[in-house]
């Protein structure tokens, strides 16, 4: 039996199943929605549905984007001879924050993880390849986690991708290993990049 009433019991365990958010934030949120007016709640509700609707992958480098290509991809003052290669759309926002990376990025959506049975098919590798065919790109800069599953996703790339004459790179773990890009700073960030070394 709930301590609550069963619609608050069912928004506190939706919230709870957004990153970061446990039982305690989950109720506080839902109190605070609660006292709020009757207009900030339908505001988040629709903010939520509008952005679900109308943001997609890009079918180049399946970042979220209102329009496909992206803002990135089209972008013809970028170089497009340089990608870099991240787990998430998150990811990609850490290494734009630098403000120094110019060239394009790929979105896995994801990394390897035999446990918990992610496999190469089940990452956004096949587009990457279709990306490759022309011959634009020179250098792909791989900045996936340094988890053991980025670091194995990094050298399966690389394993792919060396018989194309790329230039395949890994950002250098200024980010201590085990950890996440995303809370990495836009210094730790820049330098990782700047740093990275042959594969
Ligand atoms: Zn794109």
């Amino acid at each position: 039996m709930s301590d609550f009433a069963e619609p608050l019991a069912r928004l506190i365990d939706e919230l709870k199943r957004l990153p970061g958010i446990g039982q305690k934030s989950a109720q506080r949120i839902a109190f605070h929605l609660l006292r709020d007016s009757p207009e900030v709640a339908k505001r988040l509700a629709a903010a939520i549905i509008d952005a679900k609707e109308k943001i997609r992958l890009c079918s180049l480098c399946n970042n979220f984007t209102e329009r496909d290509p992206c803002r990135i991809c089209s972008d013809s003052a970028r170089d497009h001879s340089v990608v870099c290669i991240v787990e998430t759309p998150y990811n990609a926002l850490s290494v734009e924050r630098t403000h120094e990376f110019r060239g394009l990025y790929h979105v896995l959506h994801g990394a390897l993880s035999p446990l918990q049975g992610i496999g190469p098919e089940q990452l956004k590798l096949k587009n990457l390849m279709e990306r490759l065919k022309n011959g634009d790109v020179k250098e792909l800069i791989i900045a996936t986690n340094p988890t053991v599953e980025g670091e194995a996703t990094a050298i399966y790339i690389s394993k792919l991708l060396k018989p194309l004459g790329i230039r395949v790179t890994r950002i250098a773990t200024g980010v201590p290993v085990g950890s996440e890009l995303e809370f990495a700073d836009e210094v730790t960030m820049l330098k990782a990049i700047e740093g990275r070394r042959e594969l």
